[in-house]
């Protein structure tokens, strides 16, 4: 039988996954904050960790990785995993997760919050009062019933604030490079142009991709309707501030809601985007603009959605060699319960020619029971139950195994 996994857990990752994980029955030790680079080798190596959780600041580099033998998986415990060498990784035979997902809620709402408090033009009245000045104005205020919201990009996060947004009396219409069906009543519109001429409210949902990169600019401006709102939180390279400036200052736009940045600062603080842009300070004299520091998915909902998805998505890989949900290993996965006298093969291997020979000769004698592989750029990784073996049996596969020319790394399960 294995030895209970050791985790390192960094950055005070939440409490729900630090539950999950001590539950499963591992040895768990928190660390609050990031490591640089040498105390992390010299923590992960002294205390022959296992599994490393993480959030945005801790670097798992190549030199990391290639200095901590023991590590078979990484958890990130947030949306990005630019923080991991992820190619160093996968060539290490090391498998990392992260959570994309678990936060659209808390975009969705927040989203719906800038709706409505663009349109009553709340935080300018709220901006006024707190500098002692009355302004009691209904002109250009509007409610939101009835009027049309454009969803660019129908993901995870577009689609659930359609069914919030229709709930408030809104018509939906959305633009996606792919078909999509559409939920309730919400539409699907053939063009980015038919979206800007049609929506009063138009908000973005896309990832930054090249295609994507100011997606909404001068033209896309211009072809909007006058007194149009724009919302931005999706990713900052997305909208091209200074045409949002131009189109706020002339009026064209009535106002927008501003979350996310094409270069954001590393830490909290004052004097925001002033060494980081030279737009700042006129993007923050923009009226009936909210500016907000990329909190789309910052609730404690979400983070603890967080920490369940990882902490789970790691429990599956180190109990049951299930990669479902790695964003660096092809996604395989066998049934999770292994029964008595059943053994689990997993096999990181170079993606080469002739593996699943060798790999079909040495267990071409036991019982496979069921076997699954799959292929992602350089490396490949398979599952095999063999049933009946006994340990003897096992320890013979596992190195003749773990032997093999294309070998990265194995594990046997039992
Ligand atoms: P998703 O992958 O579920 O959906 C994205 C949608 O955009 C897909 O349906 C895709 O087909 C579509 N799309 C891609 N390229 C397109 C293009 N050129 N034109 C039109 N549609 C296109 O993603 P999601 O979870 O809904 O997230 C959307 C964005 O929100 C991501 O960029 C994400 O990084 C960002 N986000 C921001 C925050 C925040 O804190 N502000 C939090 C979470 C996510």
């Amino acid at each position: 039988r294995q030895e209970p996994a050791k985790l390192l857990l960094l950055e005070n990752i939440n409490a729900t996954a630090v539950k999950m994980l001590k539950d499963a029955g591992y040895h768990v030790e928190e660390i609050k904050k990031a490591l640089g680079e040498d105390e992390l080798i010299q923590k992960l190596r002294d205390g022959g960790f296992t599994a490393v959780g993480i959030r945005s600041k801790t670097k798992i580099t190549a030199r990391v990785i290639s200095e901590v033998p023991s590590l078979l998986v990484i958890g990130c415990f947030c949306i990005g995993t630019n923080q991991v060498d992820l190619l160093a990784a996968a060539r290490a035979g090391i498998s990392v997760f992260n959570s994309p997902f678990s936060n659209s809620r808390s975009v969705a709402e927040l989203v719906i919050s800038e709706v409505i408090a663009l349109s009553r033009q709340l935080c300018d009245r709220a901006r006024e009062m707190r500098e002692g000045i009355w302004n009691k104005v209904s002109k250009g205020c509007w409610e939101v019933r009835g009027k049309t919201l454009g969803i660019v990009g129908y993901g995870h996060i577009g689609s659930q604030l359609s069914v919030l947004s229709e709930a408030m009396g809104m018509s939906v219409i959305y633009y996606d490079v792919v078909p999509i069906m559409p939920l309730g009543s919400a539409r699907q519109v053939d063009s980015l142009d038919d979206l800007l001429a049609q929506a009063d409210f138009l908000t973005l949902h896309v990832p930054e991709l090249p295609e994507t990169k100011n997606m909404i600019g001068g033209a896309e401006i211009a072809k909007m309707k006058d007194g149009a709102y724009l919302i931005n939180n999706a990713r900052g390279k997305v909208v091209d501030i200074p045409a949002l400036i131009d189109g706020l200052k002339s009026g064209k736009l009535a106002g927008a809601a501003v979350d996310v940045f094409p270069a954001e600062p590393a830490a909290n603080g004052p004097n925001f985007g002033d060494s980081l842009n030279d737009w700042s300070s006129e993007l923050r004299s923009c009226p009936n603009l909210i500016l907000t520091p990329h909190i789309g998915g910052s609730t404690e909902e979400a983070q603890s959605m967080i920490g369940a998805e990882v902490g789970g998505a790691l429990i599956r890989y180190l109990n049951y060699g299930s990669t479902i949900g790695s964003v660096n290993f092809p996604e395989v996965s066998l049934r999770p319960i292994l029964h008595d006298g059943t053994v689990r093969l997993c096999h990181v291997h170079l993606n080469q020619p002739g593996v699943l020979k060798v790999v079909n000769g040495i267990l071409g004698e036991h019982n496979v029971e069921k076997q699954f592989s799959d292929s992602k750029g350089d490396i490949a990784y398979l599952l095999a139950d063999i049933g009946g073996v006994d340990e003897a049996e096992i320890k013979e596969i596992y190195e003749a195994i773990s032997s093999s020319r294309a070998n990265i790394a194995t594990r046997m399960l039992f």
